[in-house]
């Protein structure tokens, strides 16, 4: 199948699945995670009217943006180092994976010299595994509370990554559990805070996520196919 069949493909299921549910799929942004891979898969897609681009990678990201079209909405979905902001911040949509007070702090300082109010998503360790990124659900209200009287962050939402798990039925009580992490601290009415994005679902699970609220899915191999790292 070529990218562009496999990208309709996401896109029928995003379709299917909202519209199964009674849900607007205007709401859901597919984002496609392009990660390894080469300039021209993301040209193809982008003649697709493909404009969310997730990578996971700094120098990669930077590379890819001085490159291609102006209009693309980049989202940085990895690990994010306080000493690498500096070259993502003027041109980055969203940053997905905020988990400490002192990346926000240089991500509101990069946004302050940018001239810019970068929007922020916190990164959840929404099962609690042991080997991820993420606050723990318990720890985040305070977090969020915290980081809420930066000037130049604009905390947008929620986002995790979910268990590898054979059967992504597995990981619908994790979705349920962020959404809900979501609508309480909604529901605080903290000054500064009213969180609208939910980023959860990958290839493997990304129609439980949508059931389950998701705003944003990061799709890359049911679109660019498997990746390969020893390239
Ligand atoms: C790589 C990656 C994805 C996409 O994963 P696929 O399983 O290839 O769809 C989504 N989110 C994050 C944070 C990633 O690093």
């Amino acid at each position: 199948m070529s990218l562009k069949e496999n990208l309709e493909d996401v896109r029928i299921n995003i379709k299917n699945t909202c519209d199964r549910i009674g849900r607007d799929y205007n709401e859901v942004t597919l984002i496609a995670v392009s990660k390894t891979k080469p300039l021209t898969m993301l040209e193809e897609i982008y003649e697709c009217q493909m404009l969310d681009f997730g990578e996971n990678k700094v120098q990669e990201l930077k590379e890819k943006e001085a490159i291609l079209p102006k209009d693309i909405c980049w989202h940085m979905i990895g690990h994010l180092q306080k000493n690498k902001v500096k070259y993502i911040a003027e041109f980055v949509s969203y940053i997905h994976s905020v988990e400490s007070l002192s990346l926000a702090e240089v991500i509101n300082k990069e946004g302050i010299k940018a001239n810019k109010i970068i929007n922020i998503l916190i990164e959840v360790n929404i099962a609690q595994e042991e080997s991820k990124f993420g606050l723990n659900p318990k720890d985040t209200e305070a977090f969020i509370k915290t980081i809420s009287k930066f000037s130049n962050i604009k905390v947008c939402g929620l986002m995790t990554v979910a268990p590898y798990v054979s059967d992504p039925e597995e990981n619908r009580i994790h979705f349920k559990n962020l959404k809900h992490l979501l609508v309480d601290i909604n529901n605080k009415n903290l000054d500064n805070i009213n969180m609208h994005v939910l980023s959860m679902g990958m290839s493997n699970d990304y129609r439980i996520a949508i059931e389950e609220g998701a705003t944003m899915v990061r799709v890359g191999t049911d679109i660019f196919g498997e990746r390969n790292y020893k390239l």
